[in-house]
């Protein structure tokens, strides 16, 4: 259950203003100096968990906002970018842009008139979740407090509550002196810049601060046992014909994330899985960075592999909605060759549906695809271009190099643990290691994502396209050129003056070859 405080619990009041506060908030005031805290009767109380700035006061400015508004999510260092005051008004902001997104009778129907709010594990996460929900209350929504979960659940949330929407308190795979908040509305769908990040961050700049009585109601409510039967009706684990069942050890490096709460819960109790676990506590650091994507964080989990003689390795990020999977020789499976072996089932119980991918993915996505009789669909790199791609067209199955993998019957969202019941399904299908299945799918040569830096990201792109006019090529994200024996993409960061090349070729010679001559063309190479 969540420990987080009743709003009955809202005793205090900050010297000359007339709306209560909750004790986290308050103490969250006293840490950060806030200017009313020196005539207080609390001020001289002690504040355990909070760090100080050092700032005797504070001026929550639109250009903070600003900064911590990314294209997909809410981002920032916890408490210089991201606070308790400015979680609160993103919580006004969110759940006000969410109401005006209900018409008719859902407009009035207290059910669907309420947010569904969690979070992950992070030090900062229960003050900025309990400072978020207090900004939902002020504007009349009711919230759902379903604690700490992994982010995946949001989504089962949002749909199983029936709900306007919901908001995930996490900075996902960043270090543990981030957070942030992952917003999606009714039925899952992405909330990004183009579907109401800007709105929200422009309610939030405005509302002038606390400027509300809280008006509605927030009850706490636990969903893991709904969540993990959820997972589990997806879950086969039948020997295909003549082949024997055996059990499956299986080494999770849960990157002492959300996967440390919801591995055990969901997977623990079933016969057929050893489990050897790895930074499953929760202590507010991370043993490694939580990005399982970066190749040293996979270290841990590999040397476990080989040490346990186990048959596969997972490892998960922070809020444990993506994973990277190590096989049984304690290798990587790159997620593309993930994507193209799981298509393979998904098409046999959805003869000819859609099966979306990232464009950066190899060749192989797309002959596995239509060797199963299924429709391939090339989208752009970004979890809301993939879910929307993967609605518009009720595709099956989506998978995304990031290590995110997307479901039709996951309301066309991510989710890590389906990905993994997905993978172990096929391992007891075929009675055969994931290396073993992986092997016959490498057959190109592929860089991997190198980054160079360039002030003049666009120009260069368009360059691109006209120095390999000869080719096959499409803007869809950057450029991509497509030769017969090789293809590379080119496409911009948001945020930084960087340009990240994909390249893939049918030999290691012509490789080599290929990214000497295209890399002198990009800019200096970045080592991230
Ligand atoms: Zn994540």
């Amino acid at each position: 259950m969540s420990d987080l405080q009743k709003p009955e619990d809202y005793d205090r009041q900050c010297p000359g203003q007339n709306y209560c506060i909750s004790d986290a908030i308050c103490s969250a005031r006293r840490a950060r100096n806030y200017p009313l805290c020196k005539d207080c009767q609390f001020h001289n109380q002690s504040v355990p968990d909070s760090k100080s700035t050092g700032d005797n006061h504070i001026v929550v400015q639109a250009g903070m906002i600003e900064k911590i508004f990314k294209a997909y999510d809410v981002r920032g260092i916890y408490p210089d970018a991201l606070n308790e005051d400015i979680a609160w008004r993103i919580g006004h902001g969110t759940a006000q842009f969410l109401r005006s997104q209900l018409t008719g009778y859902d407009r009035s129907d207290p059910k669907v008139n309420t947010l569904a709010v969690g979070r992950d594990m992070r030090k900062s996460s229960s003050s900025l979740c309990q400072a978020f929900i207090e900004g939902v209350l002020s504007v009349g929504v009711n919230c759902i407090d379903v604690g700490m979960i992994d982010t995946s659940q949001m989504y089962f949330a949002i749909n199983h509550l029936g709900v306007c929407g919901g908001v995930q308190t996490t900075a996902s795979h960043n270090p543990a002196n981030y957070n942030g908040f992952k917003i999606t509305g009714r039925g899952g769908k992405p909330i990004g810049q183009d579907t109401g990040l800007v709105e929200i961050k422009r309610i939030a700049a405005a509302v002038p601060a606390r400027s509300s009585l809280p008006q509605a109601k927030v009850v706490q409510t636990d969903l893991a046992e709904q969540y993990k039967q959820f997972v589990l009706s997806f879950l086969k684990l039948t020997p295909g014909k003549g082949k024997k069942t055996k059990k499956l050890k299986v080494v999770v490096d849960a990157s002492n994330g959300m996967a440390g709460k919801y591995w055990p819960i969901i997977f623990g109790d079933l016969d057929q899985i050893e489990t050897i676990a790895l930074n499953f506590e929760h202590k507010g650091e991370f043993a490694h960075d939580p990005n399982p994507l970066v190749e040293a964080n996979l270290q841990q989990c590999r040397s476990a592999v080989r040490k346990h003689h186990a048959d596969l390795g997972i490892c998960f990020d922070g809020d444990a909605d993506r994973c990277v999977l190590v096989d049984e020789k304690a290798s990587p499976v790159p997620c593309d060759l993930l994507t193209a072996l799981l298509a393979k089932p998904f098409l046999k119980d959805n003869p000819g549906a859609t099966v979306v991918y990232d464009l950066r993915s190899s060749w192989v996505v797309r002959e596995q695809i239509e060797q199963a009789g299924g429709v391939p669909r090339r989208e752009r790199v970004g979890h809301s271009f993939m879910k929307r791609a993967l609605g518009e067209s009720d595709g099956v199955f989506g998978g995304e190099l990031s290590g995110h993998f997307y479901f039709r019957d996951n309301w066309y969202c991510d989710s890590a643990f389906l990905a993994v019941v997905a993978v172990l399904n096929i391992l007891y299908e075929q009675n055969q290691h994931i290396g073993r299945l992986i092997k016959p799918l490498k057959r190109y040569h592929a860089s991997g994502e190198r980054n160079f830096r360039c002030e003049d990201k666009d120009a260069r792109i368009e360059q691109l396209g006209e120095q390999f006019s000869d080719a096959k090529i499409d803007f869809l994200d950057g450029v991509t050129i497509e030769y017969p024996h090789w293809w590379f993409n080119v496409r911009k960061s948001n945020t930084e003056p960087l340009l990240r090349l994909n390249m893939e070729t049918d030999s290691r010679e012509l490789l080599k070859e290929k990214m000497a001559q295209v890399s002198v063309l990009l800019g200096e190479p970045v080592e991230y």
